[in-house]
């Protein structure tokens, strides 16, 4: 699906509608109602919060994917599929968190749509799958990751050229923590995020740098470089968001105040843009000096073992994001020390069995698996 302003208002489906990305995307496509009308709109378990968003933007469909009934509308794991493939859907924005946004991104590249993704668990657990349903189904792949939009952004019209990457990282709150203040950091601090609001998973993946693993691992997959030519570098103003080297050594990056409305935006008319007057202008003085530093590797384990089952490939990467969801949700419970995030994602890597991730049931059963044997360690304090 190309963005073409003959054949607008295209259809959106807003999956996750009631979250950190679902709200700006609702707020981006407030300002550009000539051009998308919200065909579908899914929540979680809050029906108040979704029930507003219905109310103001009449979709033809909306539900409640993670509620258990006692709602008047539908509910349950299959809304999302119902919404990204119902046939006015011309984009799936997919802003669910974690694995849960898995079959909604499949089924929409298989019905040949354009899915927006900000649910980078999906890409990270099944990568080759949800290539091979883009493929398969004529549907297209967006990022709305900042780093990859950025980099969608530089490489466009240019993809032959590119050579490197290098991908930005704010660093999260505890970038200049010695490391035991690290490993006993409160919810509280971990939640307190220097330079972007976003919802509590993603917040602490940035705390702890899991957050970056699966950029990384996104990059490898949306972008088809090898991991070697993945890099990741501190940079805490989060004004640069990636670097792309192109073959001949030149380095172009994008740059901006962070916001995600912009990267939202570019998402659902790439390649093509749209005026938007929303997005706070740039100032190079107000953004002040721009720094970059090398990562802490040693204090911020969770990034390197990402890595590492990115590498490792296969059922790898699905391992490494299950166990990141438990030890995040359970971290953010109360029940483990920071710390125990990252020692729960190399305890649970460094025991399971390799193998292909030739099909979804393999992929599921190998989340099903390291959740399993994440929870057992999570009990042993
Ligand atoms: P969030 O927690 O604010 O919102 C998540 C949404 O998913 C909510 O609408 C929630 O109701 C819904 N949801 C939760 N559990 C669900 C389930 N089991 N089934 C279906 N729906 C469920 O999270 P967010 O910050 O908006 O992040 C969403 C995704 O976007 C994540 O994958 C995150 O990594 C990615 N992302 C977020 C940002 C950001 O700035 N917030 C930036 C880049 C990428
Ligand atoms: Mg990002």
């Amino acid at each position: 699906m190309r963005f073409d302003t003959n054949r607008t208002p295209l259809g959106v489906a807003v999956l996750g509608s009631t979250g950190s990305i679902g709200r700006s995307t609702l707020e981006v496509l407030r300002r550009q109602r000539d051009h998308f009308r919200v065909v579908a709109l899914t929540g979680g378990r809050r029906e108040e919060q979704l029930a507003e968003q219905v109310a103001e933007w009449r979709p033809a469909f909306a539900g409640l994917a993670a509620g258990n009934g006692g709602s008047r509308l539908p509910t349950g794991p299959a809304v999302l599929v119902e919404a990204a493939t119902l046939p006015e859907v011309d984009i799936v924005v997919n802003a669910v968190v974690g694995a849960a946004g898995l079959d909604a991104t499949i089924a929409a590249l298989h019905a040949g749509k354009r899915v927006a993704l900000a649910n980078k668990e999906t890409l990270v657990m099944a990568g080759d799958l949800v290539a091979h349903a883009a493929c398969a189904g004529g549907g297209e792949l967006v990022p709305v990751d900042s780093e990859h939009s950025a980099v969608l952004q530089c490489v466009t019209g240019r993809e032959s050229a590119l050579a490197r990457l290098i991908l930005t990282c704010s660093g999260g709150p505890f970038r200049e923590w010695p490391a035991e203040r690290v490993r006993n950091a409160s919810v509280d601090e971990a939640l307190r995020h220097p330079t972007w609001a976003m919802g509590n998973k993603i917040t602490v993946d940035c705390a702890t740098l899991a957050n970056k693993a699966l950029e990384v691992i996104e990059a490898h997959h949306l972008f088809g470089l090898p991991y070697d030519d993945l890099e990741v570098v501190i940079h805490p103003q989060s004004i640069v968001h990636a670097f792309v080297e192109l073959c001949d050594g030149s380095i172009i990056a994008q740059l901006g105040f962070p916001s995600m409305e912009l990267p939202i935006l570019y998402a659902l008319t790439h390649p093509a843009r749209l005026p938007d007057a929303g997005v706070r202008r740039f100032d190079p003085v107000a953004a002040g000096p721009l720094t970059f530093e090398p990562v802490r590797h040693d204090v911020f384990r969770a990034l390197s073992a990402g890595i590492a089952a990115g590498r490792s490939g296969g059922i790898s990467p699905a391992v490494f994001n299950a166990a990141n969801e438990e030890a995040v949700a359970a971290f953010l419970t109360g029940a483990i020390p920071f710390g125990r995030i990252s020692e729960v994602i190399e305890g649970v890597l460094d025991s399971h069995l390799t193998a292909a991730a030739t099909s979804l049931d393999i992929v599921r059963e190998a989340d099903r698996a390291a959740r399993v044997h994440a929870r057992k360690l999570l009990s042993r304090q």
